[in-house]
């Protein structure tokens, strides 16, 4: 790893300051450095400097970006996009791994370089998706962090054979152990649950469980992962994926209380079309939340893009963020919140961390989130790897 000079750029909005890297780590933040003799140097033309970004939840797999314009007529059901999606990427004869890191390069164009992607483990597919993801993650190694985690889209105890897979996926090098709607899709909540924690528990993995299920379903639905996390000694290593119950049922605050109790994260994607988690109740009861975009350009949907400004400015506009201490919280959602919940290496502006970081034209942070202006530089593990859009080799 090289070393880097970034002159007169604005750490967080602050005053200007040159930023010295060495060996991928930020060596120091301050007016006037000087570097070694030979060490690159970028000239930051008081540019915004923001620490790297976090998606927290997305599908690399079964994204279709980079390809055409896919028609959806997809039913409105949740079934009907699962079935919508498995017949799509038969016809076509989906390449998860090309896919994977055509998305997977966009998100490092724009200052994202740490990923939690879900891949599907289905009869039909086995472990191909799990298994190019992991391939994935290990040749960008240095680059990007990736975590893979091997998810049963299409049901577990519905799909016989799928848990069977799942574990064929951790034993293939899968970091983390999905789950989905124990009632909706499994409609056995505690046959679910006992497969999932027990095989987390096999591999010493995290869980993160895609959880749909609306208000009180969805809510019974949580109570079982939180009895679960806590008599497995899991806390801290448990995420619950959209929750969208925790939108609409009136003892949410409780809940919120409860997940926090347990060390339970929420990861959401704030979209647009469903009641959701509120950021600012998880916070008050000293709860983890973060966010993520979920599938980007796929059969599901064709709105998302691996942009985490946009689903920092997303989430503000979910939560009704307006004030300057509610839109730092939409940030703090893409960013170190994201990366601690995941448990990704932190990446803040300040000596002794990765050289993980972004330039673009902004006041601060908060006009970051609510503009998203192009990235002007991005730098991984210290090194250039993108200017103005285009990735640098
Ligand atoms: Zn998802």
């Amino acid at each position: 790893m090289t070393g880097l000079l970034i002159r007169d750029c604005r750490p967080m909005g602050g005053p200007a300051a040159d930023i010295l890297v060495a060996a991928g780590r930020i060596a120091a933040i301050g007016p006037g450095l000087s570097a070694p003799a030979g060490t690159p140097v970028e000239e930051g033309r008081g540019l915004l400097a923001l620490p790297a970004f976090v998606e927290g939840h997305t599908h690399l797999d079964k994204t279709l970006w980079g390809t055409p314009w896919w028609v959806n007529e997809v039913g409105p059901r949740l079934i009907d996009r699962i079935e919508a999606e498995r017949r799509e990427l038969a016809r076509r004869d989906h390449d998860p791994a090309a896919a994977a890191e055509r998305l997977a390069r966009a998100f490092l164009l724009r200052g994202t370089t740490r990923i939690r992607s879900h891949a599907d483990v289905a009869p039909e597919i086995g472990t191909r998706h799990a298994d190019a993801l992991v391939a994935l993650r290990d040749a960008l190694r240095g680059t990007m962090d990736i975590q893979v985690v091997a998810f049963p889209q299409s049901g577990l105890l519905v799909r016989p054979g799928t848990l069977d897979l799942l574990d064929r996926a951790l034993r293939n090098g899968a970091d983390i152990l999905g789950g989905l709607d124990p009632s909706g899709i499994d409609r056995d909540p505690k046959g679910h649950c006992d497969a999932i924690f027990g095989l987390a528990a096999r591999h010493g993995v995290p869980l993160d469980i895609h959880l749909h299920e609306p208000g009180e379903l969805g809510a019974f639905a949580l109570e079982l992962i939180i009895e679960r996390t806590l008599a497995q000694g899991m806390q801290g290593r448990v995420v619950v994926s959209h929750a969208f119950c925790l939108g609409e049922v009136a003892r949410a605050p409780a809940l919120h209380e409860a997940l926090a109790a347990a060390g339970i994260a929420l990861a959401t994607t704030a979209p647009p079309s469903r009641p959701v988690p509120s950021v600012r109740a998880a916070r008050a009861a000293g709860g983890r939340i973060f966010a993520g975009n979920d599938g980007i350009r796929d059969t599901w949907n064709p709105n998302n893009g691996p942009d985490m400004l946009q689903r920092a400015w997303l989430v503000a506009l979910k939560n009704d963020f307006r004030r300057d201490d509610e839109m730092e919280l939409a940030f703090r959602m893409v960013t170190d919140w994201a990366a601690a919940a995941c448990g990704f290496e932190a990446c803040a502006l300040a000596e002794g961390q990765r050289a993980d970081l972004v330039l673009l034209e902004a006041e601060n942070p908060l006009e970051a989130v609510a503009v998203q202006p192009p990235r002007r530089l991005v730098v991984s593990h210290g090194r250039v790897v993108a200017r103005d859009g285009a990735a640098v080799p």
